[in-house]
């Protein structure tokens, strides 16, 4: 079959497989691309593996695509499969950003390039290129939206006309994924001038990221903590008003946890709460004024930059880099094309996301 000649194609070259048109060309036909995404959990993940898979199928490529159920071993053994079956290139979205450096080994062997889709993979010499947002700028704008819906900032960034102290709590992503320690720095970083003055408190003490860090970004896990914040540190009479949430669901973990407890009712104000990845149900929420906000990462870009990668790599060419310095995994600095992102607040639903056809307007404004 089609993988088979590729390997062929591949040996003959003595490198990857290459191309020699502007698209795929005649041979494209004859290369694969394995795609490995972490979970079906989340849409984004199950967005970018479909905008990956039909902007490869578009050039005429063959297209590998599996999702591996937030599990290691699952993911490990789907790429070993594509590694086994001949695939040409790699995008891997890792569940566990360290657990891949068998597979990674396996695929420098058999010289097919590997790249890391949105999530570093970390500790191998084997990554040969990284698309991702600016991660670090993801919680920057997070802390941002925090402080902006507690009115400490305008949205230019100025100070704002509260003055509090006020009430926040903290969460962060899964600590085995890269990506949740740049998002807490970004924040934290940002934040951290406002907690020395006093002018925000976190009252559980929580503020270290292995203390605030949800595995594997359940929601159900974030509802766990944020009710256990609400019986250990709130049952005094006192209140939340802000929560630094770094993705969508957990978001809607902690809504609920606030909700059940009586916030956004009668005198309690529900809490200002971040989010990430402008997920449907949280757009939502930010319509009818329930989560504060969200980071809007455009997986249409992300994905068209992998194809991109993936393209450079089929055709013996190094892909091009926009960030040569940020992302070391620990054995190397990955070079890196980083995609920036944008935040949004209710106001930002229509132009941002309803405008650019990411969400339509009967979508955001359906019931849940
Ligand atoms: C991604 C985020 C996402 C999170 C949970 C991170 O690696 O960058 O966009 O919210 O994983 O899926």
């Amino acid at each position: 079959g089609g993988a088979a000649l590729a390997i062929s194609l591949a040996a003959c070259s003595g490198e990857g497989a290459g191309g020699g048109a502007d698209t795929g060309g005649d041979r494209a036909a004859e290369l694969t691309i394995g795609v490995s995404m972490p979970t079906q959990t989340s849409e984004r993940w199950i967005a970018d593996g479909n905008s990956v898979k039909e902007k490869l199928e578009a050039k005429g490529y063959q297209v590998d695509l599996q999702y591996a159920g937030d599990d290691i071993p699952t993911q490990s053994q789907q790429v070993d499969q594509m590694i086994t079956q001949g695939a040409d290139v790699l995008i891997i979205a890792a569940i566990d950003g360290t657990a891949l450096s068998g597979q990674l080994q396996a695929a420098a062997d058999a010289k097919i390039p590997v790249i890391a889709y949105d999530r570093l993979i970390r500790d191998s010499p084997n990554v040969d290129f990284y698309v991702s947002f600016d991660n670090y700028k993801v919680g920057v704008a997070q802390a941002n939206a925090l402080l902006v819906g507690l009115g400490l900032l305008d949205r230019n960034g100025a100070k704002g006309t509260a003055t509090g102290p006020f009430e926040v709590e903290l969460f962060a992503g899964s600590l085995d994924d890269n990506n949740a320690h740049f998002f807490f720095r970004g924040a934290t970083d940002t934040l951290k001038p406002f907690i020395d003055a006093g002018t925000l408190r976190v009252k559980s003490g929580q503020v270290k990221i292995e203390q605030v860090a949800i595995l594997r970004w359940q929601q159900e896990t974030a509802q766990k903590r944020m009710e256990d914040l609400l019986t250990s540190s709130y049952n005094d009479g006192s209140t939340v008003d802000g929560v630094l949430s770094p993705y969508d669901g957990l978001s809607r973990g902690i809504i609920t946890a606030l909700q059940n407890a009586g916030y956004g009712a009668a005198a309690r104000k529900m809490p200002v709460v971040t989010g990430q990845d402008a997920e449907i149900a949280s757009a939502k929420l930010i319509n009818e004024g329930v989560q504060g906000s969200t980071i809007f990462k455009d997986t249409r870009l992300l994905a068209e930059q992998a194809v991109v990668a993936a393209e450079a790599f089929l055709k013996e060419k190094k892909p091009e880099a926009n960030d040569t310095t940020t992302y070391d995994n620990g054995v190397k600095v990955v070079p890196s094309f980083l995609l920036p992102v944008q935040t949004v607040y209710k106001d930002d639903i229509k132009p941002v996301l309803i405008d650019s056809g990411y969400w339509t307007a009967e979508e955001v404004a359906a019931g849940q």
